[in-house]
């Protein structure tokens, strides 16, 4: 019979991961139990996602995005080169195409200089120098950002847990958490249950969900926005060398449509930003009842409706019409036709919603001493996983040592 389990985490995405991963370094002998729904890990937004290693410099200084951001990519790079995961530091440009854009293209600029990130604005001959093919009249040239697989890293953190005596379980769901004076369970829908001292939730799209076991008020709700994507057809991936973003709407958390080659050399185009009829609503026709009671009976929708309509608008025409999508990617790269876009595999982002209505832009982290809720980890978490595994064993180290 195997050891008692030291720790639950709930959820096998990246977070989840990279927390299970950061005790056993820390904790080595102390056995730690991953329990995930999905038949594999990495199954919905660290599989679905652009695989962009963010530099850090959108966030505001000392948020926990700039913080985790930075801290996280040093120590995901770190990790690939310990253990042959590849990934690329290709660097990415950040395109300004209208002069109105210039100012918050500065700005920007300014805030990757506070956040400590290698930055540097560029003229449009220098800009054409890196991405021929890009429109825009200045640029910011980040020369660290980088691509990577998630779904490679997180299989590999996963079999480093197994390594340090851990289990990763599968096909499980978890529908209930009991949190006793001593220990906490976790119960899946199967009726099987896993005891532990400590329980970590990184649950992702149901992260409200789970929290709502533990927690009276869970200060957020989870609304689902799919990023639709397309790839580039192999007759235009020259148009793109490396990453080529717009300057981001600073009203809005979500980065805009970009061009991204990933570490596979396939370019990809997008994410929209569009609600989702369902959590797990990977194409437009899926729909979950329950998931659009949740939002719709919810006090926030009133408020984020009110706030965000006309942004949402525009991004359910552009999801609706393709040459609307096409004239968003033409305002970078002008020479793309509809022709050379062929549909590819969404993503959808867990983005926490507050009930006035203003989605929440920071990483958002319940804690309590013996259960710790991930509630917002949208982009750039995944750059940011170990770094907030790192952040939330810290947390659980001070329990640890009153219970020694
Ligand atoms: C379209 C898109 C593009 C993005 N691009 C980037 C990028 O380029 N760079 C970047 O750094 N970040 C990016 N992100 C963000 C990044 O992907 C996420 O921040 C990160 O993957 C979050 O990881 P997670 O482990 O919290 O969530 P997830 O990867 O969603 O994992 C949560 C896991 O919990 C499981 N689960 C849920 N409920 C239960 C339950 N009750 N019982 C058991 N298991 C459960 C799910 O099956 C899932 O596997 C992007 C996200 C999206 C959607």
């Amino acid at each position: 019979m195997s050891e008692p389990a030291q720790l639950i985490v709930v959820g096998g995405g990246i977070v989840g991961l990279a927390t299970a991963y950061t005790f056993t370094q820390r904790h080595p002998g102390r056995r730690v139990v991953v329990i995930e729904k999905e038949s594999a890990v990495a199954a919905h937004q660290t599989g679905r996602n652009s695989g962009v290693i963010h530099s850090g410099i959108y966030y505001k200084p000392g948020s926990l995005k700039a913080v985790n951001c930075r801290r996280g990519k040093a120590l995901l790079e770190d990790f690939c080169e310990a253990h042959a995961v590849p990934f690329e530091r290709c660097g990415k440009v950040i395109v300004a195409t209208h002069e109105r854009e210039l100012p918050r293209m500065e700005a920007i600029a300014a805030r990757g200089r506070d956040n400590g990130v290698a930055c540097e604005v560029i003229d449009r001959d220098r800009l054409l120098e890196l991405e021929p093919h890009a429109a825009g009249i200045a640029a910011i040239r980040v020369p660290d950002a980088g691509v990577i697989d998630y779904t490679v890293v997180s299989e590999r953190l996963a079999e480093l847990i197994r390594d340090a005596g851990g289990e990763i379980v599968t096909g499980r769901r978890v529908t209930d958490i009991d949190e006793g004076s001593d220990a906490v369970e976790a119960i899946t829908a199967g009726g099987e249950s896993w005891r532990a001292p400590l329980l970590v939730g990184c649950a992702g799209l149901y992260s409200d969900r789970l929290a709502r076991r533990t927690l009276r008020r869970v200060p957020v709700r989870i609304v689902p926005f799919r990023g639709e994507y397309y790839d580039l057809t192999p007759a235009a991936e020259h148009l793109v060398r490396h990453l080529i973003y717009p300057v981001p709407d600073p009203r809005f958390p979500f980065l805009g449509v970009h061009f991204t080659r990933r570490i596979t050399g396939r370019v990809d185009c997008g994410p929209s930003a569009v609600p989702a009829l369902a959590r797990e609503g990977y194409r437009r026709r899926d729909v979950s009842l329950r998931d659009m009671l949740d939002t719709l009976t919810w006090r926030g929708i009133f408020g984020m409706a009110a706030r965000y309509w006309r942004m949402g608008m525009g991004e359910m025409w552009r999801s609706l019409r393709r040459p609307a999508f096409v004239s968003a990617l033409r305002r970078l790269v002008p020479a793309v036709e509809a022709s050379h876009l062929q549909p590819a595999p969404s993503g959808v982002r867990a983005q926490a919603v507050r009930p006035d209505g203003r989605l929440l832009d920071d990483f958002l982290i319940s804690e309590s001493p013996r259960v710790v809720h991930v509630l917002n980890a949208p982009s750039p978490a995944a750059t940011a996983s170990l770094a907030i595994g790192e952040r939330i064993v810290d947390h659980l180290a001070q329990h640890l040592q009153t219970q020694d």
